[in-house]
């Protein structure tokens, strides 16, 4: 990869993070813009009682004392500014300029008070200062750093040579700035870069985060649902059905058990083709959804065969609802074929008090499905188990 290539590539990079940087930018000056207040608070407290028999001396302190009180004012300015633009949902023009526009007022009042310690000597420390925290506290892309710096430079370095008269003076004092610049400038770029790489690391791991957990969530719904009508599966009814069984044990409450057989589906298969089959078991998986509760966990057992677990159900009810669902799925006619299909159905009832164990439940509901077949099919066997008939009338809830 060429240089060229590198400099796109992080232009590119650079783009995508301004906004970012920009709000950063603006959370670090609300927090620096004080900083800058308090120390130029000290300095104008030290050199307004600053006293000298010199008076070049003298003018030196209060010239100092009045660019950090002026300064004072526009960090304020400037703290006040950030804290709005911080708080700003979307990004203006202006908002975007603030933290440039501060670190040249910060910049240019740094050469002012270099300028003016010449008088007293040759240390360009206010500039050096002033551009190595920029570059330490900001994050300015390559390209705006290297403008910024070099005209901050260039200033500092025209208004020297106008102002000082010793060239050595005014070599070294060029010299040091120079120096100052360019470590600013490294500064400035590697924690750009660091800032970018970082930031876009990090929004790389949030968006893999975010698939894992909707892959997750796709997979979980997956290994819990029947692929053809959408219903629960086998698996996952036996572990919902497990906890009701505990609760109906608990509360005592009544619980049904359905297993429903579309009757002659072999037929049904056998003369429309298995497509057609496969659209009658979601129609009639459909159709039995609609007829039951939220709270009622109804799935596709195996081939054609359907389960119905219904807390809180006792004898009458079920009998009512097995009732309903032979009509919801045997009344009107299958899709695709142009007749209907009908459902056998075998149910058991029981109460919490005296529930027999989840195999022996299942075995008795496919009990009374085959005699329900055996009597000539579309029609449902409900049987109750005594001590649900017994105490019905109490907990009846359906
Ligand atoms: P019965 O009234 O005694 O229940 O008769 P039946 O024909 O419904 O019962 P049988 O067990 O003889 O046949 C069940 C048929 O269901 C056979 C099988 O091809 C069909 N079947 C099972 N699963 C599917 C499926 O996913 N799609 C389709 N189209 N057919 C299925
Ligand atoms: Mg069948
Ligand atoms: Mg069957």
């Amino acid at each position: 990869m060429t240089i060229i290539d590198t400099l796109k590539r992080w232009a590119g990079e650079d783009w995508q993070v301004r906004d970012t940087a920009l709000r950063r930018n603006v959370r670090v000056l609300g927090l620096a813009a004080w900083v800058l207040l308090i120390l130029n608070v000290a300095h104008v407290g030290v050199f307004v009682l600053l006293r000298f028999d010199d008076p070049i001396r003298d003018a030196w302190a209060r010239q100092i004392a009045l660019a950090h009180g002026g300064m004072a004012v526009v960090a304020v300015t400037i703290a006040v500014l950030a804290r709005r633009v911080h708080g700003a949902a979307e990004l203006t023009r202006w908002h975007r300029g603030l933290p440039l526009v501060a670190a040249v007022l910060i910049i240019a009042w740094a050469i002012a008070v270099t300028v003016i310690d010449q008088a007293v000597t040759a240390s360009v420390n206010a500039y050096v200062n002033a551009v190595i925290a920029m570059a330490i506290v900001y994050l300015f892309r390559p390209a705006t750093a290297l403008i910024v710096l070099t005209l901050a430079w260039a200033g500092l370095a025209g208004v020297l040579g106008w102002m000082v008269s010793d060239p050595a003076q005014l070599a070294t004092s060029r010299m040091n700035a120079v120096t100052a610049t360019a470590l600013a400038m490294l500064i400035s770029v590697l924690s750009w870069r660091h800032f970018v790489r970082t930031e876009l690391l990090q929004r790389a791991l949030a968006e893999s985060n975010r698939q894992l957990q909707a892959q997750r969530a796709e997979l979980e719904r997956l290994a819990n649902k029947d692929a053809l009508t959408g219903l629960l599966n086998r698996r996952e009814f036996e572990r919902q059905a497990a906890l009701e069984l505990a609760r109906a044990r608990r509360l005592g409450s009544p619980l049904a058990l359905f297993i429903l057989d579309l009757d002659h589906f072999k037929a049904v298969n056998d003369t429309h083709g298995h497509a057609v089959g496969d659209q009658v078991l979601v129609e009639a998986a459909t159709r039995m959804s609609r007829s039951i509760r939220q709270t009622d966990r109804l799935a596709r057992w195996g081939g054609e065969e359907f389960v119905l677990l219904l807390p809180d159900t006792g004898c009458e009810s079920a009998s009512l609802l097995a009732e309903k669902l032979r009509h919801a799925v045997g009344d009107a006619p299958m899709p695709g074929m142009g007749s209907s299909v009908t459902v056998s159905i075998g149910a058991v009832v029981a109460r919490g008090d005296d529930l027999p164990d989840w195999p022996v439940l299942l075995r008795m509901a496919d009990e009374a499905l085959y005699q329900a077949k055996r009597e000539g099919r579309n029609r449902a066997f409900v049987r109750c188990l005594k001590s649900d008939r017994s105490s019905l009338a109490k907990n009846e809830t359906r």
